[in-house]
């Protein structure tokens, strides 16, 4: 079976959901019964289309889930260990010099950029 990561990283704003946000947001985020997607705090959040389905799939595979601030410092994951998806070009390219497998979103988060990543990360990961 192919290497998973030990954390999935994702930036918020424009990569999870079509909007900025300041402070008005607490990950971690939970699904409510009624289906709608709360923050920490309870409130709502509007996400793109597929990411609860993502986050979900992230779950399923037991691939832990982290926002892009105060990271490292607190799972001790390892960066090599890390995929990091974020919209922003600059994110990307330094991240990617710690060495985690990033991946560039473009119009929000989705299942298939989940897959691409997920492969991605494997082949970087595969054995000889
Ligand atoms: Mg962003």
């Amino acid at each position: 079976m192919a290497q998973l990561p030990k954390l999935a990283v994702f930036d918020l704003d424009y990569t999870l959901w079509p909007f900025w946000v300041d402070t008005h947001v607490d990950p971690p985020f939970h699904k409510s019964s009624d289906g709608s997607v709360r923050d920490s705090q309870g409130r709502t959040i509007r996400l793109y289309p597929e990411v609860p389905e993502v986050l979900d799939r992230f779950r399923g595979l037991g691939v832990p889930i982290a926002a892009a601030s105060r990271l490292q410092k607190k799972t001790g994951v390892p960066f090599s260990q890390m995929i990091f998806f974020d919209d922003e070009k600059r994110n990307i390219v330094d991240v990617s010099k710690l060495g985690v497998t990033c991946i560039h979103v473009h119009n929000g988060m989705n299942l298939q950029i989940l897959t691409q990543g997920l492969e991605t990360f494997a082949k970087a990961h595969a054995g000889p």
